[in-house]
Formats: C-alpha cells, structure tokens, sequence
C-alpha cells in the first residue's frame, strides 16, 4: 500500500492546480471513481522520490449540506480516514476567510500530520503573502505558486520529512547522504565530471536498476568519508548508462533533479561561459532553495583565465544577487585538475544551507542592523521592525516580526538579506526573508 497524500482547502485555493503540479508527467492512472458527490481524482506518481497516491478533494466542497464548512467538513473527512499526510492549501494572495480558519481549527484537531501549503505566492507577492498562514497554528506554511511550479522543491522537502522512509538510506540518520545534482546545459561536460568524481571516491552503488521503478541510484562517499547520492532524474531514469543518459540530460532532467537536491553543480563550458540558459538553471535552483556551486569546466581549455574569471564574476554581479557570493571552482574534468576542490565547496555549501543561527545571535545582529539604517516610513507612517527568529533552514529562512513589517520596501528587504549573507557568511545560498507585521 503506497502512502496517501490528500489535498485540502476551500475552493479556488488552487487544490486541482497543486496535484496536477505535483502529479506532473509522471502520472500513472488518474482514476474518475464516481464518489459519493463528485469525481474524485486520484493518482499515483512519484513525489520526494518516494512512490505516493495522490488525492485530490477539489470538487468534493461543492457538494450537498448546507454551510462551506460543513461540506469541506463532510468531504475531507472521508479523505483524511484514507490519508497518511494532508496538504492544507491556503490562497495567500486573497488572503485567510473564516472558512480557512475554521477548516484549520478542525484539522489541528485530526491525527494526521498536516503541511501547510499557502499558494500563489509568485511574483511580487513573493514570501509575504504567506505570512498570514503563520495564524493558523500549523506550523511554518511552504510558499508556493502551483500555476508557476515556484517552491516545489521546498514543498518536496516538507512532505519528504513526513513520509516514511522508502529504504535505509533514507531514514534520518548521520549517514543519510547528501543528495546532490549536476546540471547544465548539453556538451558541458556533466558526465566527464560525473565520471571524474566517482572515479576518485569510492563508489557504493553503480548505475543500476531501482527496486521499484527502473530508477538509478549513484552513491558515493567523498573525501570525509560522508555519503553523497545523485539524485534521480527522468533523464537518468530510462537509461541503465549513467555516462548515456548524462549526455543526453536535457533541460527538463536538471529540473527535475533540482526539485530533489540538496545542492545542485552548476557546470559550465569555460569556452561559453555564464550565458542566459545557465543563468535560467541557477535562478531557478535559487527559487527551488537550493545551494548552488558552480563547476567552471574545461578550464584546460582556457587561454585567457583571467579574463574568463572576470568576465563570469562580472555576469554574476551583475544577474545573480539572489545567490551573492556563489562558489565557483575552475576546474578539468577531463584531466581531473581541480576536481578534488569540487566535493569540498559542495559540503561547505551544504553546510550553509543547513545553518540555524540561534535567536540571541541573531537578534544581535538585526538590531545592529536596524540601528545602522532605520526602516523607512510606509505611507508616511513608521514600520517598527521588533525581532527576528529563523524557524528554519535548508534554506536559511528568517522571519522578521514587527508593526506594518509586511509594507518593508523591497530595497530594505534586500539590505536585510544581504547583511544576513555577509555576517553569517552564507556565500551562494538562497536566503528567505519573511515579514510578519504584528499589532
Ligand atoms: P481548487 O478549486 O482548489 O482545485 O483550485 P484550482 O486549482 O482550480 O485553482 C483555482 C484558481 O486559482 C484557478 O483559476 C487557477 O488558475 C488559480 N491558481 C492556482 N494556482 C495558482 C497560483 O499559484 N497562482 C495564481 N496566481 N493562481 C493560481
Ligand atoms: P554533458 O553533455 O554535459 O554530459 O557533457 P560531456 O561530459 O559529454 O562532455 C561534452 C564534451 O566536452 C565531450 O567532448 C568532453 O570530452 C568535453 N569535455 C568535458 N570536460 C572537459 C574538460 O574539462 N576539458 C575539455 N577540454 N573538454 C571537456
């Protein structure tokens, strides 16, 4: 029996949008069991790298008894007796309703672990919108856009933490490895590099077929000793060859695998250097919350090292600010010079994203910050920003209280962001700022 996610909320949340986000391609049956009121959607697929059925209550809410409540009451009900975790959506761009409130109060009161989801969140709206959700007494929300795919990694991760493990590796232990992805564009030299670092690591598992799917599992241990796996990706799921189907990786694999990372390799041609395609892959890791190093190939290639150096430091500057200070390890992947500096910077960046800065340090870094630049007026009126926590990591999340915090302008966001980076010294790692404004 697969475990069972349900999904839930009142209409137009965003519910049939999230499943079929999370569904994705990988959809196996969808399933129209004519339910008691209305179809009911069901499938199975793949989600955090485990195998799960999906379901969806959307539909359900429109159904017989008399208050909104009560229907999404009676529907979910029957879904959650089914469910080992329920994904409670919330629109944050609409804001709470009493309906979401009161849905959420009967929920806390369930035995099923809940992970609140508040969605279209893109664009502007960004983390803040999701800030409300906090009321709801349960738990951090994973800000997400279901319509734009932004946050899935996050959303990963969450429903990951809950589900039970699929094999060994996978339980919380101080062995779990780390999951690691190698992306880019075709001909960069991803296999090369892949094949580099097996081959001065000991490699645990090779390239062979799954237990479950014809997945592949490539497992190693680096240079401390520490577990590191490369994800699983569609691209390397339908090849038994691991250097075939790297070289065949296409923009959808890396993806794919970004959504199951832990820190992604960003691998570069030298000879092209950072151009628009890269830069896509590294904005979206950014938004998937994912650390990010990037491999500088094919260095042996390069006359002009100084030169290439500068011109990449200048495109990062310049295009990239939301992963300020980005490692970047020239290497060869061919010749195997530099690769050793690779793994290294990988776990350095690993151990960033993991950081939890305590709340007393914390707080004395924000209020230095505050007393170097006052928050601006909103409206003309003063924004009291009163303390900071950092609920979370992977990535770094700081949650910044305070009356009308919420109205922060988006340059003082910034300067919080990057004063966060520097005195933590959290180089290349995406940093989520949350503002909640209290009365
Ligand atoms: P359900 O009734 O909860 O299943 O909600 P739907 O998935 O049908 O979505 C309701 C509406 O919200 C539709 O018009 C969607 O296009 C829209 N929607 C869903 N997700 C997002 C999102 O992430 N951002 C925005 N802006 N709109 C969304
Ligand atoms: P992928 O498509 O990203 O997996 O790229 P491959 O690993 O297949 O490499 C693409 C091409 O670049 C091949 O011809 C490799 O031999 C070449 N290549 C890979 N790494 C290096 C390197 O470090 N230096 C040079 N000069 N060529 C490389």
């Amino acid at each position: 029996m697969l475990p069972t996610i349900v999904i839930l909320g009142r209409p137009n949340v965003g519910k049939s949008s999230l499943f079929n986000r999370l569904v994705g391609r990988k959809i196996a049956i969808v399933d129209n069991t004519p339910g008691v009121t209305r179809d009911r959607k069901e499938a199975e697929g793949r989600v955090a790298g485990r195998d799960v059925r999906l379901l969806d209550t959307a539909g359900l809410e429109e159904a017989a008894p008399e208050t909104i409540q009560g229907r999404m009451r009676a529907s979910s009900e029957a879904a959650l007796r089914e469910a080992d975790l329920a994904l409670f959506v919330v629109d944050a761009r609409s804001g709470l309703t009493p309906a979401d409130r009161a849905f959420a109060t009967w929920l806390r009161r369930q035995s099923v672990p809940v992970i609140l989801v508040a969605n279209k969140t893109e664009g502007r709206f960004g983390g803040q919108a999701a800030f409300e959700a906090y009321e709801l007494g349960l738990g951090d929300p994973v800000a997400v856009s279901a319509e734009h795919g932004d946050g899935m990694g996050e959303l990963h991760d969450a429903i990951r933490e809950h589900l039970p493990a699929e094999d060994e590796d996978d339980k919380e232990d101080p062995d779990r490895p780390l999951r690691l992805a190698i992306i880019g564009r075709p001909n960069a030299g991803k296999s090369t590099l892949l094949n580099a670092l097996l081959g001065q690591e000991r490699m645990i598992t090779g390239p062979e077929p799954g237990l479950t799917r014809d997945s592949v599992a490539v497992e190693w241990r680096d240079e401390t000793g520490a577990l590191v796996r490369l994800v699983d990706t569609a691209g390397l799921r339908k090849k038994a060859r691991i250097e075939q189907a790297l070289e065949k990786m296409s923009a959808a694999a890396s993806i794919a695998a970004l959504k199951e990372c832990e820190v992604a390799i960003l691998v570069l041609d030298a000879l092209l250097g950072m151009e628009e395609q890269e830069l896509r892959l590294a904005r979206l890791a950014e938004r998937e919350g994912r650390a990010v190093v990037i491999a500088l190939n094919k260095w042996d290639a390069v006359e002009d090292r100084p030169g290439t150096r500068r011109r990449l430091d200048d495109v990062l500057t310049a295009s990239l600010a939301q992963l300020r200070g980005i490692p970047v390890v020239p290497l060869s992947a061919q010749t195997g010079r530099g690769v050793e500096k690779l793994m290294p910077a990988v776990r350095e960046a690993y151990g960033h994203w993991n950081r939890r800065i305590p709340t007393g340090e914390l707080n004395r870094w924000f209020e230095a910050m505050l007393t170097r630049h006052p928050p601006p007026l909103s409206e003309g009126r003063r924004i009291k920003l009163r303390y900071a926590t950092m609920p979370k990591a992977r990535p770094p999340t700081v949650v910044v209280f305070g009356t009308r915090a919420e109205q922060l302008p988006e340059d003082y966001r910034r300067y919080l962001v990057n004063g966060f980076r520097e005195a933590f010294a959290m180089p290349g790692v995406p940093i989520r700022l949350q503002l909640r404004g209290t009365t």
